[in-house]
């Protein structure tokens, strides 16, 4: 049996195993604080086994660990132990099994996305590794519309649900608008499996300065230069299993703003539940509350700063949701669906 993190967003340390029990660390990887919840891996040649996993920190959430056997399509085990530690007892032919701290999205579905929709992506910039960083658009219109997710490399629930709301702009366009799309914008630390969130010195939605050290939030900058931006909306995920953590929420900027936001969230929700999760504005993080600084330099902050942006926003999906609004990639991707019919709302309203 082999465990290990040799593929893209793969992070585990093995530590040792007793009997069926296999414990795990996940490793830190730059950054800096110690809330670096993300861990993923791979376990080969398991055929038949019942096994126990157990991280040394409570980094499983309540449905256990999600699993995928190609990486693209990805489930619940439905089967936590604890707060650290869930089972899976392996089928006789399930030889290559993947696990990870919750529903990933990765650079492969990503692809996969592309492919079926038809749209070419192009290289926006190189990464600080080299890598190209992709970046795509779609429709067209002489409104613009930026779209992000991956500021922070772990927060997979961020690109479900954009996958979502391109899937729906592209089958039913919002009027005269182009849209402009960062999906990993943090690509190095996707592909890595890093956290990415609380790099040192800063992460990538801390980077909206003047001396930016990101190439990817340079590049956005750069696109935006030139143009009046209608709408940026960056899709990110909370933490793990904290306060409003298991919500759907809006990050508020700006007090003077609130009547935007006020509006888009009344609509917003009147499209959200069903067979896509609940949003309920009652979870929003208000401007200047705890925190959420209007100084803080991020993508959010810096749009809103803007006179041509009608609405920039956060929007946190929780990885794990609760029993009665319960995460699937299927309802994340009717997220972005619902997302995108309330910023059309939004925009004739
Ligand atoms: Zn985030």
């Amino acid at each position: 049996m082999k465990i290990h993190a040799d593929f893209e967003c793969g992070n585990i340390r093995f530590l040792k195993q007793e009997e069926n029990d296999i414990y795990l660390t996940n490793e830190m990887r730059g950054t800096v604080r110690d809330k670096a919840y993300y861990w993923a891996f791979c376990v080969e040649g398991a055929a038949g086994k019942t096994l126990n996993f157990r991280l040394d920190r409570e980094w499983v959430g309540p449905y256990g660990a999600a699993v995928s056997h190609d990486l693209i399509n990805w489930s619940w085990t439905e089967s936590s132990i604890d707060g650290a530690a869930f089972s899976y007892t392996f089928g006789a032919d399930e030889d290559k099994v993947y696990f990870a701290h919750d529903l990933l999205y990765t650079p492969s579905r990503l692809n996969m996305l592309l492919n079926e929709l038809g749209i070419e992506p192009y290289t926006v910039c190189r990464s600080l590794k080299g890598r190209a960083v992709p970046a795509f658009k779609i429709g067209s219109g002489k409104n613009n519309i930026i779209l992000s997710s991956r500021h922070h490399a772990c927060e997979s629930p961020g690109s479900w649900v954009l996958e979502g709301m391109i899937r729906e702009y592209a089958s039913s366009p919002i009027e005269d608008t182009n849209i402009f799309v960062v999906p990993m914008v943090d690509y190095d630390g996707v592909t890595e499996g890093e956290q990415g969130k609380d790099r040192d010195p800063h992460d990538h939605n801390r980077d909206y300065i003047d001396d930016s050290i990101y190439p990817e939030v340079s590049a956005i900058i750069d696109y935006a230069k030139d143009k009046d931006i209608s709408y940026a909306i960056d899709f990110h995920a909370p933490s793990h299993r904290i306060g409003r953590s298991n919500r759907v929420y809006v990050v508020r900027k700006f007090p003077e703003l609130e009547s935007r936001f006020d509006k888009f969230s009344k609509l917003f929700e009147a499209r959200s539940g069903g067979d896509a999760m609940t949003y309920d504005m009652k979870y929003d993080v208000y401007p200047n509350v705890g925190w959420n600084k209007d100084t803080t330099p991020t993508f959010s902050t810096y749009f809103n700063t803007r006179p041509d942006c009608n609405l920039a926003l956060t929007l946190e999906v929780t990885h794990y949701g609760t029993d009665d609004n319960k995460v699937s990639a299927e309802r994340l991707i009717n997220t972005g669906r619902a997302f995108c019919r309330a910023l059309d709302d939004f925009t004739k309203a």
